[in-house]
């Protein structure tokens, strides 16, 4: 692990490498787990993963990642409709419940979320948070190897890991900057979060749980998207119908 410090003050001691093998032995975890984490594989449903991995094409094009070459940036659905989540682990693997897929209308609304997520792995979220829990002390023990059985423990508290009210408004701000150059609406994102507050506070989503909500964030995801003078060119077709056609094939 290389000592390094993020551009916003938070303290990450892990490199880019440790961020890519954490996010693989999560990866390995979650294919070890087929009851908890019921994947669709890429054979059993193409056209989903066509779909999905057109969207992260997109947001990868925009030119705004700074991990964009290092990370592995994979998609994968988790067939769980009751699961109203969405997740990326350390080095870009990105996991869709099927459950959040339906819940949306349209696809800069995914576009949006994937966007969120994205943005939690390419600003390292994940690994700052584990500074933090974990102190530095104990990080470097397991750096020389003293204790492999932590490593494994960290591995698998990522996957129900929280982030801070700061971490989801840095997330939700690249969401949009991510998606501004891109044919979606930039605000994909806060579509999510509409519907979400819609549904009232008795019964919150797993989202909420990993991504508690920062205040105003609806407002502020919009008030980017127009200081930033974000324009849109989706079809109501691409929009709307062709989401329709992807959710119908899940
Ligand atoms: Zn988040």
């Amino acid at each position: 692990m290389n000592s390094c410090s993020k551009n916003d003050g938070g303290v990450n001691i892990f490199s880019i490498e440790d961020d890519k093998n954490l996010g693989l032995q999560v990866k390995q975890e979650i294919e070890s787990n087929p009851a908890q984490y019921p994947l669709i594989s890429k054979s059993a449903n193409p056209d989903a993963y066509t779909y999905l991995e057109g969207i992260r094409n997109d947001i990868l094009a925009s030119g705004e990642l700074s991990h964009k070459d290092d990370f592995a940036w994979e998609v994968n659905i988790i067939n769980d409709d009751s699961t109203l989540n969405a997740f990326c682990t350390p080095g870009g693997y990105i996991y869709v419940y099927t459950g959040l897929i339906k819940f949306l209308d349209n696809k800069s609304s995914l576009a949006g979320v994937l966007g969120h997520e994205m943005a939690h792995a390419d600003k390292r979220h994940s690994t700052e948070q584990l500074t933090k829990a974990y102190g530095i002390q104990t990080l470097l023990s397991v750096a020389l190897g003293d204790n492999q059985g932590l490593l494994t423990e960290i591995a698998s508290s990522l996957v129900s890991l929280s982030f801070s009210r700061s971490d989801e408004s840095e997330a939700d701000k690249y969401s949009v900057i991510y998606l501004c150059p891109t044919k979606y609406r930039a605000d994909g994102a806060a579509d999510f979060f509409q519907k979400l507050e819609s549904m009232g506070t008795s019964n919150p989503p797993e989202f909420l749980s990993s991504h508690p909500n920062p205040d105003n964030r609806i407002q502020n995801i919009e008030s980017e998207a127009n200081s930033l003078g974000c324009s849109t060119t989706i079809t109501q077709q691409e929009e709307v119908n062709s989401y329709a056609t992807f959710k119908s094939g899940l």
